[in-house]
């Protein structure tokens, strides 16, 4: 079944793949039954000392080596699949990341994910030249199994209960992203108006206001969504409150806890050490003083105060707003920003979150800053920052739970968004 695939329209964007393999040593890569059928046929099972694929609770996955990364990858970065048999012959989820692909009434809209160095660093040729690529995958991941595409049925929600129509969906995404793209005010003053815009909607009873009625509100609210910015802008900014602080602090452990295959797959006593360590971390993280406890891979050291006393220069500033504007329009055009490509969440709850995960990636970018010994923050702090971020969104089960959902509404409710986002130092006005 061939359904038609919609790109973000984002001319700004580019991706290739450049063969870092990253994703090759990184992800876990789920199997479909075509890809096991095919993955027999190559002989692999005859021909390695490990099992190619293993089970992980009721799915099969690309086995790893001991040191860890995907067991079909060679040495010197390269992938035996492809090598013997062809691009073509490597199983779905490597042909498709890191682009994703959801159920859009009768179309399928493709995103990015920026946890690939080459979609943050925008490298590569246009999104609209991968179309036929992405036509093909979508027909094979709807073959393979039509619910992997996301439910039809399920229109997003504006707020709880209140379902937005396709048209409505249409127009709200269009009157924000047209504020996103804005060149002529800082991404610092965008990021105002959208929670401003967010509260306004989250706020106001439109139960009975409908199709043309509500496309006739937000046209009404970007006219004004300038003054209201300003006006923001103007009153006293009060820096976070502890709790802010607190709930950004769980926000950020819950993206950083990326699990490798050798944990997914750890044995049960092991799998209750594991906890036992990581509920530990998460406290000590929560309470954020002393020495960072261990959060990334690869990376310890620094305390939570020389974290905070990081600088962001203000040509960094200048490429992190070219960069965040790129990531915030690439999820909100490539539908991971709420629906069904973010937990099924209401739109104002999905669009909260993803306010705090810009806040989570001025945080990590410190972090990162700090383990490196320098007291200034790099373009590339940032950009490893939303790696972290973005690999998880939408993905981490912690993300998408119940509770994680009210402290993102406690967060938007009681001001605490607002307090973070101006208090990111790198969307700081450049
Ligand atoms: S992480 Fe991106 S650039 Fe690197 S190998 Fe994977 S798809 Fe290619």
């Amino acid at each position: 079944m061939n359904l038609p695939v919609l790109l973000p329209d984002l001319k700004s964007q580019q991706w290739d793949c450049y063969g870092c393999t990253r994703c090759c040593r990184e992800l876990v890569v789920h199997l479909t039954q075509r890809d096991i059928d095919e993955i027999e046929r190559q002989g692999w099972r005859q021909r390695m000392s490990e099992p190619p694929y293993i089970r992980l609770g009721r799915e099969r996955v690309l086995n790893h080596q001991p040191g860890g990364g995907c067991v079909f990858l060679t040495e010197d970065g390269r992938c035996r699949i492809h090598a013997e048999f062809g691009a073509e012959a490597k199983p779905l989820a490597c042909r498709l990341y890191p682009f994703t692909l959801h159920r859009e009434g009768d179309a399928i809209r493709a995103g990015l994910r920026f946890d690939c160095p080459s979609a943050v660093s925008n490298s590569g040729s246009a999104l609209t030249s991968h179309r036929k690529h992405l036509t093909r995958l979508a027909a094979e991941l709807h073959d393979a199994g039509p619910s992997l595409l996301g439910d039809r049925a399920a229109p997003a929600c504006l707020t709880d209960g209140r379902q937005l129509t396709n048209a409505e969906q249409h127009s709200f995404i269009r009157c924000l992203d047209s504020w996103l793209r804005d060149a002529n005010r800082p991404l610092s003053q965008r990021l105002l108006g959208m929670y401003h815009l967010i509260c306004t909607l989250s706020r106001a009873k439109l139960q009975k206001v409908r199709d043309e009625e509500f496309v006739e509100l937000l046209d009404l609210l970007a006219i004004d969504l300038p003054a209201a910015t300003d006006e923001l802008r103007a009153q006293a900014a009060p820096p976070p409150s502890s709790r802010d602080g607190k709930l950004l602090r769980m926000n950020i452990f819950a993206h950083c806890e990326h699990v490798t295959l050798a944990q997914a797959r750890r044995s049960f006593l092991a799998g209750l050490t594991y906890r036992f360590d990581q509920l530990s971390r998460a406290r000590r993280f929560v309470r954020g003083v002393g020495p960072v406890p261990k959060l990334v891979a690869g990376f310890h050291g620094g305390t939570f105060a020389e974290v905070a006393r990081t600088a962001c220069p203000i040509g960094v500033r200048r490429q992190v707003d070219e960069l965040l504007t790129r990531y915030l329009r690439a999820r909100l055009l490539g539908g991971t920003a709420f629906g069904a490509g973010y937990y099924g969440w209401a739109a104002v709850d999905g669009l909260s979150a993803l306010l705090l995960a810009v806040c989570c990636v001025d945080w990590l970018a410190r972090y990162f800053t700090v383990t490196e010994g320098r007291a200034a923050i790099m373009i590339e702090d940032v950009h490893h920052a939303l790696g972290v971020v973005d690999r998880t969104a939408g993905r981490a089960r912690e993300l998408g739970t119940r509770a994680a959902r009210l402290r993102v509404r406690y967060l938007a409710s009681e001001g605490g968004i607002e307090r973070l986002v101006r208090s990111a130092g790198i969307v700081g006005e450049a």
